[in-house]
């Protein structure tokens, strides 16, 4: 297909690498943003907020060569390392294979990374400050205010792809359109960031904590986080009910209250949060939904990354997600030989994965805020390490499949099903051969007592 002009409204994550990549492919791209130019204030030192990437979202930022230039500053977090409320902490890795880990990134130098990316193509114009108010897929145009003077503008593209977040202004406009299915379903949970800043002294000095792990304070119905930042400071992040007693952002407003509380709930973590009352009282609860949607295209209107799947962020992949997203339709457009064709494509290799990984993601919440706690699961987690090392081409944990490799999200989720009854299996196995091999012991002990000799 010719190369024609896409607009691209939100320079986000998925939309700024969606623009290096279409740009590259010799479209005309124009990408629309609703916030400031983060570009003129990146020297401004504001909280660090990380995020995790793994397989996927590196493939596609290699893709756009990119990917050094981002792993530079990571940390690789090898496995996680839990928090008990009494004793001592353990570690588990992530994989049998110990050269595997995943990425703590900075979102923000992520971001500014694929802006910079995108507005050095000379096929991209930047706009900022600029609002999309809605889509019109018949007449393929957008319509944007710019928020500082309140003045409207309509732009018309070939292809317009809607990358402006969980609370998508395109989507909604597709909402309104007929047959288009979609769901949003709020997590009983909130979180809120906090913050570990650097420590001069200790053993893994500026970091307060082993910074090649993530850490996990596992309560039950609640959990906190923490991930490691290059200045050696690490981001926490706090997943508390929203209502009821308890650890819950309703029954605790306060610093003094938020103090006493991590006492009890959390106090390991204590000593090495000197600005726990303030960051509490200060940083908003964030809610987390998941958004599913059918179609994610209409004429030449398409939906990608949040906009057209929000996930809860417990598998850390929402922005992996995304970045194939974008892989998908750079190919799509690149093999099919019409926009509806190429858009049809995209649909079909994507929304299944999307579905199942926003499973995925969500019972990955109790294995982190619950079962990550639990000897049962941690023996589990290490017969599928075991069964991995023995049979690493039939058998590869869930984890391994989402996080370090790129098998479809599908095929993952069903892998991860048949996992489970292989592992009971050889754990039912295990006993058996137990019980037999006691068995025999206590037959052969008879026979000896009763001086008959071995059989
Ligand atoms: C607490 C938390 C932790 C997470 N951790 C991870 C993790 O570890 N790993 C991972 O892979 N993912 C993680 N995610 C998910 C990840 O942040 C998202 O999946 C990712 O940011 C999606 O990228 P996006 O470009 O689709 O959306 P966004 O990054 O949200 O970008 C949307 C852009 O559109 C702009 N915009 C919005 N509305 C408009 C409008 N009307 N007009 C114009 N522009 C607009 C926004 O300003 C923004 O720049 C996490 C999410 C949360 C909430």
């Amino acid at each position: 297909m010719k190369p024609g002009r896409v607009l691209i409204i939100g320079a986000g994550l998925a939309g700024s690498l969606l623009a290096v990549y279409l740009a590259r492919a010799g479209w005309k791209v124009e990408l629309v943003e609703r916030r400031a130019d983060p570009r003129a204030r990146r020297l401004a030192v504001g909280r660090s907020i990380n995020l995790a990437i793994s397989a996927r979202g590196l493939k596609a930022l290699r893709r756009a060569g990119l990917e050094d230039t981002v792993l530079k500053d990571a940390i690789r977090m090898r496995g996680r390392t839990i928090h008990p409320v009494a004793g001592e902490t353990h570690f588990h890795p992530y994989s049998s294979d110990p050269t595997l880990a995943i990425n703590s990134v900075s979102r923000s130098a992520l971001n500014l990374t694929l802006l910079d990316a995108a507005a050095a193509e000379p096929n991209v114009t930047l706009a900022f400050e600029e609002r999309c108010t809605g889509v019109d897929p018949t007449r393929a145009e957008a319509t944007f205010v710019h928020d500082p003077m309140g003045t409207t503008r309509t732009v018309t593209a070939d292809l317009i792809v809607g990358t402006d977040g969980a609370y998508s202004a395109a989507r909604a406009a597709l909402q309104k359109s007929e047959r288009f299915d979609y769901s949003q379903d709020f997590l009983g949970h909130g979180y809120k960031e906090l913050t570990i800043p650097p420590v001069t002294v200790g053993p893994y000095a500026p970091f307060a904590m082993e910074p090649n792990a993530l850490h996990i304070w596992p309560r039950g119905e609640s959990m906190m986080i923490a991930l490691p930042n290059p200045d050696g400071s690490f981001t926490c992040t706090l997943f508390w009910r929203h209502d009821g007693d308890g650890s819950s952002f309703a029954a605790i407003r306060t610093a003094a209250d938020a103090t006493t509380h991590f006492q009890s709930v959390y106090p390991d973590a204590v000593p090495m949060m000197p600005t726990l009352g303030e960051d509490f009282e200060r940083n908003p609860v964030g809610t987390m939904v998941t958004v599913r949607c059918n179609p994610w295209v209409r004429g030449c209107v398409a939906l990608l990354g949040d906009a057209a799947h929000a996930i809860v962020p417990f598998y850390g992949q929402g922005a992996n997600a995304s970045f194939e997203d974008c892989e998908s339709l750079l190919d799509a457009l690149t093999h099919e030989s019409t926009i509806d064709a190429a858009l049809a494509r995209y649909q079909r290799d994507r929304i299944a994965n999307a579905n199942a990984i926003a499973d995925m993601a969500k019972y990955n919440f109790v294995e982190m805020r619950d079962l990550a706690g639990r000897a049962s699961f941690q023996r589990r987690k290490k017969v599928e390490q075991f069964l991995h090392r023995m049979a690493p081409e039939r058998f590869t944990p869930l984890y391994d499949l989402v996080s370090f490799s790129t098998v479809p999200y599908t095929e993952a989720k069903a892998r991860g099903a048949a996992n489970v009854r292989a592992v009971s299996t050889a754990i039912t196995l295990f006993v058996i051969a137990i019980i037999v091999a006691v068995m025999i012991l206590a037959v052969l002990l008879a026979r000896f007592a009763l001086g008959l000799g071995a059989p």
